[in-house]
């Protein structure tokens, strides 16, 4: 994924970024500038930066691109970005409780990523499943899913719930829906797919997603299915992680599917273009904390199957983080000098495949800015 963020507050950003890159007299760069572009800037410095800061430093006039592999000018289609399924990156079955079972990609680096994690059911009624990751995973995807199968006379997947409207946990939606599956979502799930949406922090554009794929039930505040002879919530956690998101909880088998409210391990990415904010993330992983059993099987959208200790350490350091960089807006310093001084090195661990450091710093300031 590319990070071009830059719309929500240019100037702010911008500035920023450029004290965040180390640019050097080096010369020879085509060999390990790898998933990053080389850009000069306008003292013939280069550097080795994202697209993202790429687009910002090219945007002001501060520099050129050198090598434009990964530079996006427009918005780009999805279809023109998808990996290939490979070995490298099938799917893995990870059994949870009872008849539950978790679907992950065994390579989480964004280029080869399946997707999010797809919590399963499967019993006597057949499948339910939540999330449904990416298109070029859906063969995979159903093999996986037939082998948990225990029920002969089903329909192939009974249900699915959606935990938010972004491309990696809804791209097979269509295919689902043209198969009779029910598919369920908060509304904003429905609203977002029903239009076309831009997420420009990747660079995206997404068409309107055909009827087929829309959910068919969708629900304000929450909705409980009855499945596999156990009770399952479903809750909406409002301006979290998206404007659009549930929570699922198997109450008989004690798993939770937190979709993207936990990267587990990992700084999060928060979609502040479309009612996503970090103090709103925040406070609705406190109530998780406060609302479900200390011993829950924790499936988190991103990362391994998990459980409540980790998420309280999520949780520490959400507040932790934002609470560095509110402390440092309060005194006056600009994101770029924030930036410059960075966190402190016990939070290096979080970096993950999708956000870097400087780049949850951004997140987190641009959050505190709107908000
Ligand atoms: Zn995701
Ligand atoms: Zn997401």
């Amino acid at each position: 994924m590319k990070l071009t963020i830059f719309v929500l507050i240019p100037i702010v950003l911008s500035i920023g970024i450029i004290s965040a890159i180390q640019f050097s007299d080096a010369v020879e760069y085509s060999q390990i500038c790898i998933d990053k572009i080389w850009i000069e800037s306008t003292k013939g410095k280069i550097a080795c930066v994202t697209p993202f800061t790429a687009s910002a430093l090219v945007e002001r006039g501060w520099g050129t691109i050198l090598t434009d592999d990964a530079f996006i000018e427009e918005p780009i289609e999805m279809s023109d970005q998808l990996p290939e399924l490979t070995t490298e990156n099938k799917l893995e079955v990870i059994p949870v409780a009872n008849n539950i079972s978790m679907l992950i990609g065994i390579d989480q680096s964004v280029e080869g990523n399946i997707g999010g994690n797809i919590g399963v059911s499967a019993g006597s009624d057949g499948l339910l499943i939540i999330d449904d990751g990416m298109e070029f995973a859906l063969d995979d995807i159903k093999a996986q899913l037939f082998e948990l199968k225990t029920c002969a006379t089903c329909d192939d997947i009974e249900f699915l719930l959606n935990t938010h409207w972004h491309v990696d946990h809804v791209s097979n939606n269509a295919h689902f829906g043209e198969h009779d599956t029910i598919i369920i979502a908060q509304s904003n799930v429905r609203d977002l797919l029903s239009s076309p949406q831009e997420q420009k922090a990747f660079g995206m554009k997404f068409d309107a997603y055909p009827k087929e794929a829309l959910p068919i039930i969708t629900f304000d505040e929450s909705v409980f299915l009855f499945f596999n002879d156990e009770k399952i919530q479903v809750t909406h956690l409002p301006n979290g992680h998206t404007n659009s998101d549930s929570i699922v909880y198997f109450t008989g088998s004690n798993v939770l599917h937190l979709g993207d409210h936990f990267f587990n391990g990992m700084f999060p990415f928060v979609d502040l273009e479309h009612g996503g904010s970090v103090e709103g993330l925040t406070n609705n992983v406190e109530k998780i904390i406060n609302e479900y059993p200390e011993n829950v099987q924790i499936i988190p959208g991103h990362g391994p199957l998990t459980n409540m200790e980790d998420l309280v350490d999520y949780h520490g350091m959400l507040i932790e983080t934002t609470k560095i960089v509110q402390d440092q807006m309060n005194a006056g310093n600009t994101l770029e000098e924030i930036q410059d001084v960075g966190l402190p090195e016990k939070f290096q661990k979080w970096e993950g495949a999708w956000i870097d450091e400087a780049t949850w710093i951004l997140i987190v300031h641009t959050s505190l800015s709107l908000n």
